[in-house]
């Protein structure tokens, strides 16, 4: 699943010690392995063997150059969801004919630099929309590749702010309503139908709810290879991970039985085995846009224990990450498993601790009342599992400078983006009159 392990009792990413990354490039750090990225993407595309099909990282998850260069060489397309995606993509040496370009929002200039660029396909997202494609591709004196984003109402078991396949979600058109959108795209003269997309959530862990979005859509989709030829269905992302217990190996029994393990996961073998059998029979090249997924579970985010403050009530470890470089606990009441980089003894004191960062909000916490072995001021952790929409979500809240990447392939380690300085947080700002 990934390669986070204890090695010696030290915590390791492949061959490389976390803690003599952490010595060297300080904390926070965010880690990510090669290996598990390359891994990932190769079993989800052997799982998919049996069908034409296309894997486009939704680079959202994870936009380092680095990553995206790493996939781009496996053969992956992308998802993208912004003009500055796409930049990166092209910065990375990915291929906009590899790229679908998603997002209800997609502006004047986006659109434009999407349509010289040559992206494989615009996936709309409303009326509006699909109008001013047509607009800006007519002024360019181009036909803009579209597909639809087809809503097919289904719940898909998930946490409220990353479901998007219910009729009251922004995302998508209607499934009643699609045929109806398509036959007015059809008379657009600068648009050029090329397939229908959709995407129901994320962070999903059963197979149910892909089946019945599939299920719902196969009909229409048939229709619309009869009606207008088109080449591609892409059945979006969303296959959740493991977040709870996934340190295999080392970690003292008690420790993961406390931290409890969320029990519900799926593999991308069940989600071929559901999803493939009702995809081959349509004939067409279906695209996927797995984003957690493939990156999640790869990357780690290193701090620093500044402080342990006791209180009547909690204990409080006190690192130097905060909500700022990893906002996913806050956001999503997200889960991540945290680990001294130093094994515990067995046998080694444990209680419960909340696990917070500097910044100045109460959201801001990692953990709360989760059960840990003891730790003291100077010592490191890690934060598990924050490969996906971790770095990708930081921001300089606080006036803190984003945290640096480092890429370990094998016993070899890399930075990929610097530390940012304090210049570069003010960069571009002035005082008016100076
Ligand atoms: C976010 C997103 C994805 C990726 O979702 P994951 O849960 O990370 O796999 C795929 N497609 C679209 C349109 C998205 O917005």
């Amino acid at each position: 699943m990934h390669e986070f392990s204890y090695r010696d009792g030290v915590l390791c990413c492949e061959g490389v010690a976390l803690t003599d990354l952490a010595a060297e490039h300080g904390t926070p750090l965010y880690v990510y392995s090669a290996k598990t990225i390359r891994d990932h993407y190769r079993r989800l595309d052997e799982a998919l063997s049996g069908l034409d099909h296309r894997v486009c990282f939704a680079m959202k998850a994870n936009s380092n150059l680095a990553v995206l260069n790493l996939l781009a060489r496996e053969g992956a397309g992308f998802d993208i969801v912004s003009g500055g995606e796409l930049f990166r993509v092209l910065q990375s040496g990915g291929r906009a004919d590899s790229c679908t370009f998603a997002g209800v929002g997609k502006t004047r200039e986006e659109i434009e630099y999407a349509l010289k660029e040559g992206v494989y396909s615009f996936n709309v997202e409303s009326e509006p929309e699909l109008e001013f494609i047509n607009e800006v591709a007519g002024a360019l004196g181009k036909k803009a590749p579209v597909a639809l984003r087809v809503n097919p109402d289904v719940d898909a078991q998930t946490h409220k702010y990353i479901s998007t396949g219910k009729s009251h979600n922004k995302f998508g058109i209607g499934i009643d309503r699609i045929l109806g959108v398509y036959a007015q795209a059809a008379k657009l003269p600068h648009l050029q139908i090329r397939g229908i997309q959709t995407h129901i959530g994320s962070q999903i862990l059963e197979t149910t709810p892909f089946v019945e979005a599939l299920g719902k859509l196969a009909p229409i989709v048939e229709e619309l290879k009869k009606s207008y030829g088109i080449e591609f269905f892409s059945i979006g992302g969303g296959v959740g991970i493991v977040y709870h217990g996934t340190l295999e190996s080392g970690a003292p029994d008690w420790w993961l039985r406390a931290n409890g393990d969320g029990g519900k996961r799926i593999g991308f073998d069940d989600y071929a085995r559901a999803v493939v059998p009702l995809l081959k029979p349509l004939g067409l090249k279906i695209l996927l846009e797995p984003g957690r997924s493939l990156v999640g579970n790869a990357g780690a985010l290193l701090a620093s224990v500044l402080y342990v403050k006791k209180t009547p009530a909690k204990n409080f470890v006190i690192t130097d990450a905060g909500m700022n470089d990893l906002i996913r606990p806050a956001l999503y009441e997200g889960h991540h498993e945290i680990v001294p980089l130093q094994e515990p003894p067995a046998g080694a004191p444990h209680g419960p601790v909340d696990v917070v960062g500097p910044v100045c909000e109460s959201g801001d916490f990692f953990a709360q009342d989760r059960e840990l072995p003891e730790v003291q001021a100077g010592e490191k952790i890690a934060l598990l599992s924050a490969g996906a929409y971790g770095f990708v979500m930081a921001s300089n809240y606080n006036s803190r400078r984003l945290p640096a990447e480092i890429l370990v392939d094998g016993g070899h380690s890399e930075v990929v983006r610097a530390r940012q300085s304090w210049d570069d947080l003010v960069a571009g700002e002035r005082v008016p009159g100076k």
